[in-house]
Formats: C-alpha cells, sequence, structure tokens
C-alpha cells in the first residue's frame, strides 16, 4: 500500500483538485491512502473567524460566509448537477453546525482550545468529503474514511499526542476490510479518547499521512505540495535554491525543524522506524523526480544539504552573578517553561554559566517572561538575577548536514558570510549532534541572511553583486552598456552575477528587484518615479540586497555627502565623482574608516586617470611595504590635448573651444584651465600615498591670466583668452626655442605639492605623449631611480566607464 498526502494549494480549487484527480487516475493498481488538507488557506480562515467571534466582532459573519462559498462554489463547479443535491444538503448540513459552534463561541465571549479544534477541523472535514464525492463521480474506486475514527490522541487540543497502539490497530483493522482501491482521509483532524475533536498542530496533514503510513506498513508516503522537492533553501525567497534529490531522515527532520515548512517536523518519526520511504513531490509537475527521504542518504560527500529559517522567534535570557556556580538553575528554569507548554526552539548557554538563552516562538514570549520572573523573584529581589531579558520578532537561520560534523570551518564560514554582509547576530547555538549550527538575527535580515549563506555553500562561488546606479549620463550610460555585454563572461569565467537592480538620474529613478532589463533601462527608467536621492538611499537601504554596491557617476557634492549612509549600512561605494576624495580630509578619513569598519569597499579608481589602474596600483605598493618618494604626474586629458593641438598656427582660443566641443574638458572649462582638477587628481594621490594633505596645501602655478581666472561665465572666459592670445602665443614660442613641449604637470615631493605648466625638453617621459594621455611616474623607495610608470588613454567617457567596471569586478573578489 502507499500513502498520498495532498497539501493545501493542491487542492484550492477545482482546477488544482483535477490535478490530483489525473495522479490518482494513474496510478497502478496499489491499494492507496490518500490524505488531503483544508482547501489552501481554510485552516486560517476558520482560525481568524474563531477570534472574530470569540471577542465578539460581528464580522466573523461575513467570514464565515466566505467560507461557506468557497466550499459550496467547489461543489457546484465539479460535482454534476444530478448530483448536487446530495453532497450540498451534507455540506449545508456541516457548515450549519459550524455556524452554530461559532455563533456560541460569539454569544459567550470565549473560545476554549477545545472549541478552537472543533471549528477549525471543519476544514478538513469539507474538503476530504468533497473532493471524495467528486472522485466518486468520475469513476474512481474510491471511500472515504473519517480519521477521527481511526487516529486516536490525548486531549492536549491544538496539537495533540496519538496514541499509537490503538491508533495503529484501528487502522490495521479497518484496511484490512477495505475492498476499494482509495480511501480518502482528511489529515491533520483526530479524536481524542472521548470522542471530541483535536487537531495534530498547524500543517499536520502530512503527519496523519505518516500515520497511517507507519501503521500500514506502506511501500512509500508521498507528500504532494507545491513545490518540485526539498529544496536547499526555502524557494520563494531563494530564487538559486536547488532541490535535494536524496537525503537522510535526520536531515530532513532537522530542516523541517527549523522551518522548512514542506515537511511537518513530527512527520519523520513514524515513518522512520519502519524505513518507509518519504516522497516530496509536485502536484503541478508531477513528472519532476522530487526529493527522496531516506536512510543514509547523506549527500555524496556534501556537508551542507540545506538552510532553513524559522520566524517570529523571542529570545529569553536569564544572567546575573547568582547563577555562576549555582546548580538547579537551569533546571528550574526548563521546568517553568515546560510547566506552561512553551517549547524551546534553540538553547544557548555560554561557557562562564553567567546566562541562558532560550530560542521560543513569539506567541509565548509573555508567558514565558512572566513565569520565569516569578520563578525567580527572590533572586531577582536581591539583585542575584536580572529580571528576564525579553526581544521579539526574530529569526533562527540554520546549517543542516549530516556530514558537518567531520569538517572543520564551516561555521566561521557561516559567520563570516554573515558578518560581510552585515548580519547582525544575535545568538548561536550548535546542535549536539553537530548536524546543524544556528544563529538567530533579525527578521529583517531573513531574505539577506539566506541568499548570501545559500551563495557561500551551494552556488559554486557564484557572487551576486547588486548595483545601484546614480547618473545615467555619458559614463553612466556607457557602464551599464558595458555591464550588459560582459554578463556572460562575469557569471562563466568569473563566477560574478551582476545585476542592476536600481538606476536614477536627476529627473526620475526605478527599481526592479529581479534586476533591471539592461536592454530596456532607458525605457524603464522615463516611466521610473521621481527621482529623490533619500528616497534612493532609503529604497537600497529596505531591500537590504547581500553585496549592495551604490555607483555614482554624478559629480554632484550632495551625492558625495551621502556616501556615508550607504558604508554604513555596509553597502559599498563605487564613483568615478571626486568631490568625496580632494575635500575635507575629514570626510575623506571617514570614509575610508567607515569602509573597514562596515566591510564595505569605497573604490574611486576612475578620480584619477579614469580607466587606468593608478589608485590600485599605488594601493598594492603601499600595503606591500613601499613608500613613495615623489609622483610625476601628466594627469589632465583635457590640457594634454590643448598643448598637444597648440601652436603657432592656431588660435589658444581655437583649441580651447574644440576641446570643450569634442566633450574633452568639463562644462565649465576653467575647471580644467585653472589647475583645478589636476590639483585634485594629485591631492588624492597624495593622500593615498598616506599624506594628510588638503587642497589649499597644493602650490598652483596658474599659466592662464588672473583676468581670465576671475571670468564668472564661458562666454567671459573665452573673450579673456582672445585677449591674452599674445602671451598664449609666446609661451609656445619659447617652449619652441628650448625645443621643449609644453605639459601641464603635477609633482609631489617630500610631502609637497605642486601643479602648472612646464616645458617638458626632448628625451623626458611626458615629452612623447600623445593626444589626451596620462602618465604617472611613482618614485618610490623601491623604485629609486627609474620609476613604475603608468601611461595610456585618461579621458573619455569609455575609459572611465570600464575604470568603475573594475572596481565592481575588484568588490566581487572582495
Ligand atoms: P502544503 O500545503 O502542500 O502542505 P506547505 O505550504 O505546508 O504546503 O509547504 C510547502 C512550502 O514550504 C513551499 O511552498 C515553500 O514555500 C516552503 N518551504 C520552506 N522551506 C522549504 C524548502 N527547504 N524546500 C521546499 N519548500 C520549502
Ligand atoms: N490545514 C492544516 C493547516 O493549514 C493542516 C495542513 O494543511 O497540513 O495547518
Ligand atoms: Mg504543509
Amino acid at each position: 500500500m502507499k500513502v498520498l498526502k495532498f497539501g493545501g494549494t493542491s487542492v484550492a480549487n477545482p482546477e488544482n483538485i483535477n490535478k490530483v484527480r489525473s495522479i490518482l487516475e494513474n496510478l497502478d493498481s496499489e491499494k492507496v491512502a490518500v490524505v488531503v488538507s483544508a482547501f489552501g488557506g481554510v485552516t486560517d480562515l476558520l482560525i481568524t473567524t474563531a477570534h472574530l467571534a470569540s471577542s465578539q466582532d460581528l464580522n466573523y459573519k461575513m467570514s464565515l460566509q466566505e467560507i461557506e462559498e468557497r466550499h459550496l462554489n467547489t461543489i457546484r463547479e465539479l460535482i454534476p448537477v444530478q448530483a448536487q443535491s446530495q453532497v450540498l444538503s451534507k455540506v449545508k448540513g456541516d457548515l450549519n453546525t459550524l455556524e452554530t459552534l461559532l455563533e456560541g463561541s460569539f454569544l459567550i465571549g470565549e473560545l476554549t482550545p477545545k472549541l478552537s479544534d472543533k471549528i477549525v477541523s471543519y476544514g478538513e472535514l469539507l474538503s476530504s468529503f468533497i473532493i471524495t464525492e467528486y472522485f466518486k463521480n468520475v469513476g474512481l474506486d474510491i471511500a472515504f474514511k473519517d480519521s477521527r475514527e481511526l487516529i486516536i490522541t490525548d486531549n492536549n487540543y491544538g496539537k495533540a499526542v496519538v496514541d499509537f497502539p490503538e491508533t495503529n490497530a484501528n487502522c490495521q483493522a479497518f484496511f484490512e476490510e477495505n475492498t476499494h482501491q482509495i480511501v480518502l482521509l482528511p489529515g491533520f483532524m483526530a479524536s481524542s479518547k472521548s470522542g471530541d475533536s483535536t487537531t495534530l498542530g498547524r500543517g499536520g496533514s502530512d503527519f496523519t499521512a505518516a500515520i497511517i503510513a507507519a501503521a500500514q506498513q506502506a511501500s512509500i508516503l508521498e507528500i504532494w505540495t507545491d513545490v518540485s522537492g526539498m529544496y536547499t533553501a526555502n524557494p520563494k525567497l531563494v530564487k538559486q535554491a536547488k532541490c535535494i534529490s536524496q537525503i537522510s531522515y535526520e536531515e530532513a527532520m532537522e530542516l523541517s525543524h527549523f522551518g522548512a515548512k514542506v515537511l511537518y517536523p513530527p512527520t519523520i518519526q513514524p515513518v522512520l522506524g519502519k524505513k518507509i520511504p518519504i516522497a516530496i513531490k509536485n502536484t503541478f509537475e508531477p513528472e519532476s523526480l522530487g526529493t527522496l527521504i531516506g536512510e543514509n542518504h547523506n549527500g555524496q560527500g556534501k556537508t551542507v544539504r540545506g538552510i532553513s529559517h524559522v520566524g517570529n522567534i523571542s529570545l529569553l535570557s536569564l544572567e546575573g552573578p547568582g547563577m555562576i556556580g549555582t546548580p538547579g538553575i537551569s533546571k528550574r528554569f526548563f521546568e517553568t517553561l515546560s510547566l506552561k507548554n512553551i517549547s524551546i526552539v534553540l538553547i544557548t548557554q555560554a561557557s562562564s554559566e553567567h546566562s541562558i538563552c532560550v530560542g521560543i516562538a513569539d506567541g509565548d514570549a509573555e508567558v514565558a517572561t512572566e513565569a520565569v520572573n516569578e520563578t525567580f523573584a527572590y533572586e531577582i529581589s536581591r539583585n542575584r538575577i536580572k529580571p528576564v531579558n525579553l526581544e521579539k520578532d526574530l529569526t533562527i537561520v540554520a546549517l543542516v548536514g549530516d556530514n558537518m560534523k567531520s569538517h572543520q570551518g564551516l561555521s566561521g564560514k557561516m559567520f563570516s558570510t554573515l558578518g560581510k554582509n552585515n548580519v547582525n547576530i544575535r545568538a548561536i547555538a550548535q546542535g549536539a549532534s553537530e548536524r546543524n549550527i544556528s544563529a538567530v538575527i533579525r527578521k529583517d535580515d531573513v531574505r539577506k541572511a539566506l541568499n548570501s549563506l545559500h551563495e557561500t555553500f551551494f552556488e559554486e562561488n557564484i557572487k551576486q553583486l547588486n548595483l545601484f546606479v546614480m547618473g545615467v549620463g555619458n559614463v553612466g550610460s556607457k557602464f551599464l552598456a558595458q555591464i550588459r555585454q560582459q554578463k556572460k563572461y562575469l557569471k562563466e569565467e568569473m563566477k560574478l552575477n551582476v545585476r542592476v537592480i536600481g538606476i536614477s538620474n536627476s529627473r526620475t529613478m526605478a527599481f526592479d528587484e529581479d534586476g533591471i532589463s539592461l536592454k530596456e533601462w532607458e525605457a524603464t527608467l522615463s516611466r521610473g518615479e521621481k527621482a529623490d536621492k533619500k528616497q534612493f538611499f532609503d529604497r537600497v537601504k529596505s531591500l537590504n540586497y547581500r553585496n549592495s554596491v551604490f555607483v555614482d557617476n554624478t559629480a554632484s557634492a550632495a551625492v558625495s555627502d551621502s556616501y556615508t549612509n550607504y558604508l554604513r549600512n555596509s553597502i559599498s561605494v563605487v564613483t568615478c565623482n571626486k568631490i568625496a576624495c580632494s575635500s575635507d580630509l575629514g570626510y575623506y578619513k571617514e570614509l575610508k574608516h567607515l569602509a573597514k569598519q562596515y566591510n564595505a569597499p569605497f573604490l574611486f579608481e576612475t578620480n584619477v586617470g579614469a580607466g587606468l589602474p593608478i589608485i590600485d596600483t599605488l594601493k598594492h605598493l603601499i600595503a606591500s611595504g613601499d613608500k613613495v618618494r615623489k609622483i610625476q604626474a601628466v594627469l589632465s586629458g583635457s590640457l594634454n590635448f590643448i598643448f598637444n593641438t597648440f601652436n603657432n598656427s592656431v588660435t589658444f582660443h581655437d583649441v580651447v573651444k574644440e576641446a570643450q566641443e569634442q566633450g574633452y574638458t568639463e562644462p565649465d572649462p576653467t575647471i580644467d584651465l585653472s589647475g583645478i582638477d589636476v590639483m585634485r587628481k594629485i591631492l588624492i594621490l597624495a593622500r593615498e600615498s598616506g599624506y594628510p594633505l588638503d587642497i589649499g596645501d597644493i602650490h598652483n602655478d596658474s599659466f592662464l591670466p588672473k583676468e581670465s581666472l576671475e571670468t564668472k561665465t564661458n562666454d567671459e572666459f573665452f573673450a579673456s583668452l582672445k585677449k591674452y592670445e599674445a602671451d598664449f602665443q609666446k609661451l609656445y614660442k619659447e617652449a619652441v626655442k628650448s625645443e621643449s613641449k609644453l605639459k601641464y604637470v603635477a609633482q609631489f615631493e617630500d610631502g609637497q605639492a605642486q601643479v602648472g605648466l612646464q616645458k617638458i625638453p626632448k628625451g623626458h617621459d611626458f615629452y612623447n605623449l600623445e593626444g589626451s594621455d596620462n602618465i604617472v611616474l611613482f618614485y618610490t623607495e623601491r623604485y629609486p631611480d627609474q620609476p613604475l610608470i603608468i601611461k595610456g588613454a585618461g579621458a573619455g567617457a569609455d575609459v572611465t566607464a570600464s575604470g568603475i567596471f573594475a572596481d565592481i569586478v575588484r568588490i566581487g573578489n572582495f
């Protein structure tokens, strides 16, 4: 005999019930017991209705009406008209009784556990009857059996304890007599010895099926549900979760104990002793293999088999000096909870014996706190023990696997993964069997914690990076295009899954939790909501994704002022905006400090030399113990272009105009021509070399006349260039005369920095610098005479975008 159980979603509506029908029609001739749940959502609805009634809220009637309609509509849809009346009259009779029970509760204003079980069991009672009638009508050889006549329990309402000897005897007697191929029974509900309805705990239909399977020594117990098996993590929260094809009873039990709701935890116990395998199958994809739970399926050497989580947990801790070395404290503590029928999900005790801490359901928290405080009232009054400390709204996340015990370093890996993602751990516990390691975390961090742990333990080192990009102009749009082009390569070759979750320009912003399509980002953005920097940050924070990166492609001070917010939430920052690193020294230091403290890289390679690896090289030099003595550099692509193009056959004015038109200068060309831009860059290099300079410490020997420097508009500026053309020609002539070229040079030596126009003689490393190229010479203790040279294109949207890209990849490898 086989036992099949169909859960709430599998029987939620006529369409789904027909899926069940076709599974039953395709069975071989073996006899089967079929256990069904209430129609999906009905148990919850019954509980809500009962609570409304008992709190004397007349809305219970509306809720009841909804329950009635669900069942009556299902009958009308499934059962042929000629057979309907008999089914309808039985169901209406049951619904009337249900109404009477609710009315009773309404009048008395009370809901005893006993009455609650009676009411709640109507979900399964009705669904099983209706489904049996439908299957009879379509010609299946089927009979109905009320589980209350087979499964006998104590009267611990809500989670009754089964009397196995009596139950087994009832089952054996009944199935021996049964002649039908299929017997259909309601799950979840049972009966006490005195004949009252009881229930087996939420999700208990799985257990009903296991009890019958064990009593009948079934060949297999099949749990048919809405997912294709037991997954490495809840597939509703972790998209990358994979189905586990085979798993041991113990591992499955541990996963379900820690919240893998796909299997109700007590289900395994009755079948384990009889070695009956459990298959978890998907009603909506019957051909999928699903999961097989059995003996010794210990996962082909895999250590961690799954990650699960239980929500609505409270931590209750008791501590105080009076606990040290005092025997019996733990006994009294646990006894108190046990007397109140409170089950403990997790226990931790510090080795100092200074405190005991347990995880219990939120719903039990108040009762538990009061009871424990009462037990220890004497010690509390004498300050030997502190009153109970209660923390609510927590979640337990657990790693589970039989082979975990033989591997070192798993907890280290688990906690460093959580730590890197700024998930605060409130308590930890490791099962004595070493089959699980669990951590208690905040509810808001669950999705992030599950996904990052899943990535660490299951995704062959594929790391997901979640980008939030502000600024999609010249550089930003090139950057998005580059990611789109490289996405496949990054995933396959570098094991990086880069997704853009949010984008914004100055007008609108858009988010897509599954990643914005990089083919259509422009359309997505134009349909977006009104841009707002604060709201953008709030959104990034509340999404709380692992490996989040904020990318700033703007030149705005308001944006760079917000970096601290991001870093403080462990969100990395990548920026081509120079303002943060070249303004106040205190702010620069704070950003560096926050990046370290919150494990969130702050990278700005493109601040100097666009895509050239200048800052990264400098960092490596310093990290390996080298010391910078001198830096000489041409760092302005714009000025290099201007002085490479300028000669006695063109005017300086026209060359600058051309540079502006070709996008080589900032929109305001004085930023480049005054040398400010180069000052910022050498300042950043000096700071990265370990010198705490400020912009005011840099000497700027400007080649522009004072009047040009003081202009207010671009027009005034260009007019002044015309006026002083003779001065510029003079600069050129002097250079030619000394067989030199004009280069705008930045220099840093002995803690002093300066920028200015220089005549560079033939043979110098700067002499042949073409177009808008940049060059940097690092003279260090290891490179004292022959400097380390970095040279190449130092301006332009494409190379800047690729520099940002490189920073993103660096974070991927972090
Ligand atoms: P049923 O009504 O069929 O009993 P449940 O809702 O009780 O179904 O259980 C199935 C659900 O369990 C899935 O839809 C899924 O959201 C959840 N679940 C939690 N953890 C896991 C896991 N590790 N593998 C599969 N499903 C899981
Ligand atoms: N219907 C019950 C519940 O929702 C039992 C079950 O579905 O397993 O808890
Ligand atoms: Mg279930």
